[in-house]
C-alpha cells in the first residue's frame, strides 16, 4: 500500500555505495545491453538504475546514489512520488486509454485547462498533446506554417529540439545528432545564440543581446530569407543540451518585439526548461514575453510520456483532421500530469527558486576559489557550471568536464554533462539544503583535484 511507509535503502539523504562501480548485478546488464540495444544511446557512465524515490536512486547492485540529473530534467516531483504514483494507480485502473484524438475525456479537458491558465500572457490559449518533446516541437512546426501559411523557420546555434526529423531540421546542438541522415526540412536557417560568457559570433559578451538581435535584422533578413516569409523563430529560452546558457532577458524581449514587427511567430521550447525549473513556471516569465506558441515535455508528467504545445487560441486554428496522435495526452500520463502539477504548484516551484539562490551563494566565490571554473549561470534548480583549461581565454576543458562527471558518479552523486564542457545541476525540484550540500561538498573536492593535476 502506497501510504504504509516500509523501510528502504532510499529513506536516506546522502549516498550509500556497497560495491566498485559497475557492481556485479551490473556488469551483467551491460553486457546484454551491449548486445541487445541500440548503440545511439550515450551512456557516460554505468548507471543501472533499479528503484528510486525523491532524490535517491538505488541501482540493481544496492548502491544509493544522489540524483542530481532527475532523468534529464524530468523528474521534477522526484522519483515515484507518492500523490503521482496514487494518481498512476488509480487511473490505470480506469482508463488507460481511448484516443483523445478521437474521443473525449474529462481530464484531457483539465489538463488542457490547468496549461492553458498558466501559460504566460492574458490572451486565451489552447493546448494540444503529444508524448515526448520532439513531438511538440513537431507540432508546433506544422502549427506554425498551417497558421501563418509561411514555410520559412529560424532556430538557433547550439540549441536542442528533438531528433524527429522535423525537430532534427531545427537542432543544432551537435553535427553528430544530424550526421547520415541527409536532408533535412528545407528552409530552416540558424542564427548564434546570445551567450553572456562567451559573447556571441565573435563579440564581446556585454553585446551579446544587440550583437544577435543585429545579426537577425542585417544578415539574416537582408542576405539570407524575407521576414514575411517565415512562419516562426524556436529558441530554448535557457538552452539546455547546448550548455544551459540562458538568453539574456532583453534579448528574449527584442526577439518577441521583431516577430510581432513581421508577424513571425516566437515559439518558446520550453521542453527542458519549464515547468518550474527555474523558479518560475516557465523561463519565459523571467523575461516578461508571451510567446504564441511554448513546447512542453519532460517535467510536465514526472517521468511519464507526454509533450504539448500551448498556444494563443488565435493562432491554433487548425481544423479537424490536421493534427492529431494516437497516444497523446494518454489518461494515465494525464493523471501524473495533474499530480506533477499541483505539487509543484503547491511547493516546489518555490524550492526550485529558494534552492536556486541557496546554490548561487555557496558557489559565489567558485571562480575566485576554482581556476576552472569559467561561469555560473542559470536559474533556479537549471544551473549550469562551465568548466575551462584557463579563464582569460576561456578555452573549453571538455574531458575536465568529463572526467568530474565520472568521478562524482563513483563517489554515488549522479550528474550530466551539457554541451562541450558544461556541468548540468538538473536535480529533482524537492532536493533539500542536505543534499544540495553534499552535492556542491562532493564538486568542491572534485574541483581541488582536477587543480592540482
Ligand atoms: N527540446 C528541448 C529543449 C530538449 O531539451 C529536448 C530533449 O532533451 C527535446 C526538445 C526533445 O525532447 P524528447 O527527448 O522528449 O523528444
Amino acid at each position: 500500500m502506497l501510504d504504509v511507509k516500509t523501510e528502504s535503502k532510499l529513506d536516506t539523504k546522502v549516498p550509500h555505495l556497497v560495491t566498485p562501480l559497475p557492481g556485479p548485478e551490473a556488469k551483467r546488464i551491460l553486457s546484454l545491453d551491449q548486445k541487445y540495444v541500440s548503440p545511439s544511446y550515450t551512456r557516460d557512465y554505468p548507471l543501472v538504475a533499479k528503484t528510486g524515490r525523491g532524490a535517491m536512486v538505488e541501482d540493481v547492485d544496492g548502491n544509493v546514489f544522489l540524483d542530481f540529473a532527475a532523468g534529464i530534467a524530468v523528474c521534477a516531483t522526484g522519483h515515484c512520488h507518492p500523490e503521482v504514483v496514487a494518481a498512476i494507480q488509480k487511473q490505470s485502473a480506469e482508463l488507460i486509454h481511448m484516443s483523445g484524438t478521437d474521443f473525449y475525456y474529462a481530464r484531457m479537458v483539465e489538463l488542457a485547462e490547468k496549461l492553458a491558465t498558466i501559460a504566460p500572457g492574458s490572451e486565451p490559449k489552447r493546448v494540444h498533446f503529444g508524448n515526448s518533446g520532439t513531438e511538440a516541437v513537431e507540432a508546433a512546426i506544422k502549427l506554425a506554417k498551417y497558421h501563418t501559411k509561411r514555410d520559412k523557420l529560424i532556430a538557433f546555434r547550439g540549441c536542442f529540439h528533438g531528433r524527429t526529423m522535423g525537430a532534427l531540421s531545427l537542432t543544432a546542438s551537435r553535427a553528430v545528432q544530424r550526421k547520415g541522415f541527409g536532408t533535412l526540412l528545407a528552409g530552416v536557417f540558424h542564427m548564434p545564440y546570445p551567450n553572456a560568457y562567451h559573447g556571441t559570433h565573435g563579440g564581446r559578451p556585454e553585446n551579446a543581446t544587440a550583437d544577435c538581435l543585429g545579426y537577425l535584422e542585417n544578415e539574416l533578413f537582408r542576405r539570407m530569407v524575407d521576414p514575411e516569409e517565415v512562419a516562426a523563430i524556436f529558441i530554448e529560452p535557457i538552452q539546455g543540451e547546448g550548455g544551459y546558457v540562458p538568453a539574456p532577458a532583453d534579448f528574449l524581449q527584442g526577439l518577441e518585439k521583431t516577430c510581432r514587427k513581421y508577424g513571425i511567430l516566437l515559439v518558446a521550447d520550453e521542453v527542458q526548461c519549464g515547468m518550474g525549473r527555474t523558479g518560475k513556471f516557465w523561463a519565459s516569465e523571467h523575461a516578461g514575453i508571451e510567446p504564441d506558441i511554448i513546447c512542453t515535455a519532460k517535467g510536465i508528467a514526472s517521468g511519464m510520456p507526454l509533450g504539448a504545445i500551448i498556444a494563443r487560441a488565435s493562432v491554433m486554428n487548425w481544423t479537424p483532421g490536421a493534427h492529431g496522435s494516437t497516444f497523446g495526452g494518454n489518461p494515465v500520463c494525464i493523471a501524473a500530469s495533474l499530480a506533477t502539477i499541483r505539487l509543484l504548484e503547491t511547493k516546489y516551484i518555490a524550492n526550485a527558486a529558494r534552492m536556486g539562490d541557496y546554490i548561487m551563494k555557496r558557489t559565489a566565490d567558485w571562480k575566485q576559489r576554482f581556476r576552472h571554473v569559467g561561469d555560473i549561470r542559470g536559474r533556479g534548480l537549471m544551473m549550469g557550471i562551465e568548466i575551462v583549461r584557463d579563464q582569460k581565454t576561456k578555452e573549453k576543458a571538455t574531458e575536465m568536464r568529463d572526467q568530474i562527471v565520472n568521478t562524482a558518479f563513483q563517489k554515488g552523486l549522479i550528474l550530466l554533462g551539457a554541451g562541450e564542457t558544461t556541468l548540468r545541476i538538473s536535480p529533482p525540484l524537492l532536493i533539500d539544503q542536505e543534499q544540495t550540500d553534499f552535492a556542491f561538498d562532493t564538486l568542491e573536492s572534485l574541483l581541488t583535484t582536477v587543480e592540482k593535476n
